[in-house]
Formats: C-alpha cells, sequence, structure tokens
C-alpha cells in the first residue's frame, strides 16, 4: 500500500513538495510533474525520508538531468534531489579528491585544476553533476568516469549505506551496471600531479574541440549517435556514408540513422 505522502509534509519541512513541476529541474526544461519531489540536504535527513516511504514510492535519484528526458506523463512517485551537503568537494591526500554527488563535473574539473592534479580535464566538457556521471560512466576524449574513480559511497533504499571500491563495479560504454537500488552519496577519484598551467590549456583545447562538434550556447543533448563499442576512429557519419554508397538508396540510409 501506497504511504500518504502529505502525512510527510510537517516533518520534512519545506524540503517535500507535493505534486511538482518538474520543467525547471532538467536540462532541456521539459516535462510533466512528479507526484513528490524531495530535496535532501543531508544524509541523516535522507535516510530518514527512505526510511518512511519504505519501498512503497518508486524513487527516482535527478542530478542535473542532462541526461533525462522528462515526460509529460505525471510520474507516480518520488523524484529525490541532492541538495547542499553533497555538494562538498575536498582533497583527500595529495592525489585524491572526495567529492559529494551534487557537485558537478565542471567544479570537480576545475577543483582539480586548482590542486595540479590531471586527468580530470576530460569532466569540463560534460554538463551533470557527479552521481549522474557515475551512473553512466560518462566520458569524452576516450577518458572515463571508471579512470579516475577509486571507490563510491552509496545509500540503498533501505537506508543502508556502503562503500563500493571500483574493482567491484562493472563498467561498460556509458553504463556503470550499478543496481537501481543505490543513490550514490560521494566518491573519491585520483589524479596525478601535473601543472596547473598544462591543465589548463589542456582544458581550453579540449572545450574548443568539443565547441566545434556540439554547440554549447544551446540546448542540445550532445552526441546523438552512441560510439561504436570498438571505438574505431569512424565516425558515425563515415559508416553511414559507406553504407549509402553501397546501396546508394536514400531512404535505406536514413532509416539506417534510426537504427544506430
Ligand atoms: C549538451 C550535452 C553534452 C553532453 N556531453 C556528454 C559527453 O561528452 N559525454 C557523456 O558521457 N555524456 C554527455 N552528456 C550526457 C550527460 O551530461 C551525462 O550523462 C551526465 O553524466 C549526466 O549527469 P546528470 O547529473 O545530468 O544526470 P541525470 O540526467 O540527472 O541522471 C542520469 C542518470 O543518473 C542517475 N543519477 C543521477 N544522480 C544520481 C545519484 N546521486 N545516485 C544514483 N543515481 C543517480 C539518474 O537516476 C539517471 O538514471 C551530454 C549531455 C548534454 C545535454
Amino acid at each position: 500500500m501506497k504511504i500518504d505522502l502529505k502525512e510527510l509534509i510537517s516533518e520534512f519541512n519545506n524540503n517535500l513538495k507535493l505534486d511538482y513541476d518538474l520543467k525547471k529541474r532538467n536540462w532541456f526544461n521539459i516535462g510533466g510533474k512528479t507526484k513528490a519531489f524531495y530535496k535532501a540536504g543531508d544524509l541523516k535527513e535522507l535516510i530518514k525520508f527512505l526510511k518512511k516511504i519504505e519501498d512503497k514510492e518508486k524513487v527516482f535519484i535527478l542530478g542535473a538531468g542532462s541526461n533525462t528526458l522528462i515526460s509529460d506523463n505525471k510520474f507516480d512517485g518520488v523524484v529525490i534531489k541532492l541538495t547542499q551537503n553533497f555538494n562538498n568537494i575536498s582533497l583527500h591526500s595529495e592525489e585524491i579528491i572526495v567529492a559529494g554527488s551534487a557537485v558537478t563535473d565542471k567544479s570537480l574539473s576545475e577543483f582539480a585544476m586548482e590542486n595540479s592534479l590531471g586527468g580530470f580535464e576530460f569532466l569540463s566538457c560534460i554538463p551533470g553533476t557527479i552521481g549522474g556521471g557515475i551512473k553512466m560512466n560518462a566520458g569524452c576524449f576516450r577518458r572515463e568516469f571508471k579512470d579516475i574513480l577509486v571507490s563510491i559511497q552509496a545509500v540503498n533504499k533501505s537506508g543502508q549505506v556502503i562503500t563500493i571500491p571500483v574493482k567491484d563495479i562493472n563498467f561498460k560504454y556509458r553504463d556503470s551496471g550499478l543496481s537501481e537500488d543505490l543513490i550514490f552519496l560521494s566518491a573519491s577519484f585520483k589524479g596525478f600531479k601535473k601543472d596547473k598551467s598544462i591543465i589548463e590549456n589542456e582544458i581550453r583545447l579540449l572545450k574548443e574541440k568539443k565547441e566545434q562538434t556540439q554547440p554549447t550556447k544551446i540546448r542540445t543533448s550532445g552526441s546523438t549517435f552512441k560510439n561504436p563499442i570498438d571505438q574505431s576512429d569512424k565516425k558515425v557519419w563515415a559508416i553511414n556514408k559507406r553504407f549509402c554508397a553501397i546501396r546508394n538508396i536514400i531512404w535505406r540510409c536514413i532509416n539506417f540513422s534510426k537504427t544506430l
């Protein structure tokens, strides 16, 4: 049986909203409402909330919403957004950074640069949060989250906190394979000592390169096509062109694009 979320409003103050419009909460500013929207300010509150709703409500964790298309139909569950205490970032030791799940990829990249740590440059080109980046194993320019991650701290929907070392995660192309039951709280990342000015220059070059293929001033969804798994140098339009040349029939070429 579902629970009466109205009863939880006084307990969770202004952080729980019912019948909440998600338009302002995603990259494309689209979509409809959710039955409930919960802003979790810290771990204690989040665990308390998860224990209250138990398994009785569907839960969706929203990062920056840059890889999420919100449907116009109402979501019959709770959307959880991590805020405040999940937005911390610190240097744990010389080469290890610990960042909360709500930290943006760009902020992590800048923090690493300020601390002369290399390996995080690619993150400056991905518009999302650490939580979304872990889930998607986000990456570009041949670098992915899995290349910099050391471990993840997460809480399951029963409120148990666990630490998962990266060796136990079966990362794939744009997929972490991690359970839908997990809410990522924070992660440790490892970089390597590198001159700040070199990092700065590399970030500038990567941004320029990305800008040439994906305009960043307008709301696009980034890459339209999934890259080939073997990461060949061939771009998808080159594969399409060859396919079209073989058949020389334009509508088949268009269909091929749709099936990629
Ligand atoms: C213009 C543009 C360019 C892009 N370029 C790239 C690119 O170069 N490379 C690339 O890989 N991607 C790219 N993307 C896609 C997107 O930015 C990444 O997938 C990003 O990592 C998503 O992060 P997010 O915080 O926006 O996640 P969201 O879209 O909010 O969520 C994505 C998934 O992660 C889950 N999730 C989010 N936070 C948590 C959490 N704390 N715990 C558990 N699950 C969580 C959500 O439930 C959902 O399943 C691009 C997107 C756009 C719009």
